[in-house]
């Protein structure tokens, strides 16, 4: 279902003393909001952040999951464990799990399915790099990770998702998308759905765009019809959080 919806990626940021404290901060600026509102914490504070949002209608995310229920598979983490403590949504394809963690569409593509089978969100990233951008492929690029990403995935499921276009370039720079090159990202995620799966679905499926998006450029990007939110790594971090939720507020 396509939702106004704010996001906040902290990465390897906020360790649970300090999700805390602020948490103890934020929430009296956004509780109050109607948007679909989505803290993603490390693995760590989640039990913190479930902790500090009990009663108001803000979900917890985590940042990433193993594709098995339970097993040997040491240091990961399973869907059964997020949702037993209260996760509803994950970020899957990340592109810095990606670089760093060698994570393939692949792979994240199990990641969707095994996240949607224990009825968690996925919030399933993609988005090219300045070379791709360059050499003229940025909407090629986009429409394989996200064909990848979505294979064996059932109709009914794909509208479940949050789709996320995070240029890698936009993200953590300070430098984000214009306006146009937001917009034709997340366009592409709508017309590769449509190809997939039809119209109805493409056009019900809630896609964010990521990258450097604060309370200064948060009024370029809200406003386009096909943009539904943000997904905030730096300023999902500090107080900017809260004036981009209201910023998202103001564009129906
Ligand atoms: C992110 O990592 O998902 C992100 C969008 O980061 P930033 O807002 O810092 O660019």
């Amino acid at each position: 279902m396509r939702n106004r919806t704010v996001a906040a990626n902290w990465k390897m940021n906020m360790p649970p003393k300090e999700t805390k404290e602020f948490l103890d901060k934020l929430l009296p600026e956004i509780r109050e909001t109607d948007l679909n509102l989505i803290i993603c914490a490390p693995f760590v504070s989640i039990q913190t952040v479930v902790d500090c949002l009990k009663g108001t209608k803000i979900h917890v995310g985590a940042q990433n999951m193993y594709f098995e229920d339970r097993g040997a598979y040491t240091g990961e983490i399973s869907p059964v464990m997020l949702k037993e403590i209260g996760v509803s949504h994950v970020i899957l394809g990340h592109s810095e799990r990606r670089k760093y963690f060698g994570e393939t569409n692949e792979i994240v593509n199990k990641k969707i399915i095994k996240a949607l089978e224990h009825g968690l969100v996925p919030m399933a990233c993609c988005g090219e790099s300045l070379k791709i951008r360059g050499d003229g492929l940025a909407k090629q690029y986009i429409h394989r990770q996200i064909m990848e990403m979505l294979q064996g995935v059932r109709k009914e499921d794909v509208s479940k998702c949050i789709f996320s276009y995070e240029p890698i370039w936009a993200i953590g720079t300070g430098i984000g998308a214009t306006k146009e090159q937001a917009e034709e990202g997340c366009m592409e995620i709508r017309r590769c759905i449509e190809s997939m799966y039809g119209s109805e679905t493409s056009n019900n499926v809630t896609v964010l765009y990521g990258g450097s998006v604060n309370s200064s450029n948060a009024h370029t990007i809200f406003p386009i019809q096909d943009i539904d939110g943000g997904l905030l790594g730096t300023a999902g971090l500090s107080m900017d959080f809260a004036r981009v939720v209201k910023i998202r507020e103001e564009y129906k």
